[in-house]
């Protein structure tokens, strides 16, 4: 094999492996949004637990002041009985007075719902934060996992550029800048190998002489459809 042809093999291995994690950390963004999306759902629940929850308080309180009126309205009607000397007047008060007990009566039956309510309500809310407790974990250590596969990426990317820099250092400027331009335009594949009588990268048959002048391995030999360098492998 050429020695030229060697190193620029090496060079676009480097290059590719530079290509990959380029590739890699692009997606990186995308993945951490992927994995924070996961906490709406549980936080949406976790809120309409909690407006749940607020809201059955509120009913206890409004029962219970309602209650609290009837009760003061009673005393003040059995004070009112208590003072008059009319028969008739007594019986209206009296009649008045059931009616606010039986309204009293109703209030508190509605408090004592709404406590209960208040009470599953506590319970499913409980929950819900229990759920999303548990996906925060799950998407912190996704988040965790995201982050080390960067920190991974970024350390090999700093270790292959400095060793890319040497390996391009010794190539000749004659090839270089062709093999750059073919790394660019050819999907980040410039050498191709010689497969079967084609060309490995576009595939097209090759013509015979430059067949024979690839197998020769005495010169740069491109393909004559894709402009790939050619080389024997192994
Ligand atoms: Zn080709």
């Amino acid at each position: 094999m050429l020695d030229a042809i060697r190193a620029l093999l090496i060079l676009q291995d480097r290059d590719r492996r530079l290509l990959a994690i380029a590739k890699d950390l692009e997606k990186i963004p995308q993945e951490e949004a992927r994995a924070k999306s996961k906490l709406a759902g549980d936080e949406a629940a976790v809120k309409k637990a909690h407006d749940e929850l607020m809201e059955a308080g509120l009913r206890v309180k409004k029962a219970e002041l309602d209650a609290q009126t009837r009760r003061t309205t009673i005393t003040r009607l059995k004070m009112q009985q208590f003072e008059t000397r009319k028969n008739d007047e007594f019986q209206a008060i009296k009649h008045e007075i059931t009616r606010y007990e039986a309204e009293l009566d109703a209030f508190e039956t509605k408090e004592l719902e709404a406590m209960e309510e208040v009470d599953q309500f506590r319970i499913k809310f409980n929950q819900a934060e229990a759920a999303l407790a548990i996906t925060k974990g799950l998407v912190n250590e996704d988040l965790a996992r995201i982050s080390e596969r960067k920190a991974r990426d970024e350390a090999e990317r700093k270790e292959l550029v400095e060793e890319r820099t040497k390996l391009a250092a010794g190539i000749s400027d004659q090839i270089l800048p062709l093999y750059e331009r073919l790394m660019r335009s050819k999907d980040g594949l410039a050498l191709a190998p010689l497969n079967e009588g084609k060309c490995g990268g576009c595939h097209m048959k090759l013509i015979a002489s430059t067949v024979i002048n690839v197998q020769s391995e005495q010169q740069i030999t491109r393909c004559e459809d894709c402009g790939r360098i050619l080389y024997v492998e192994g």
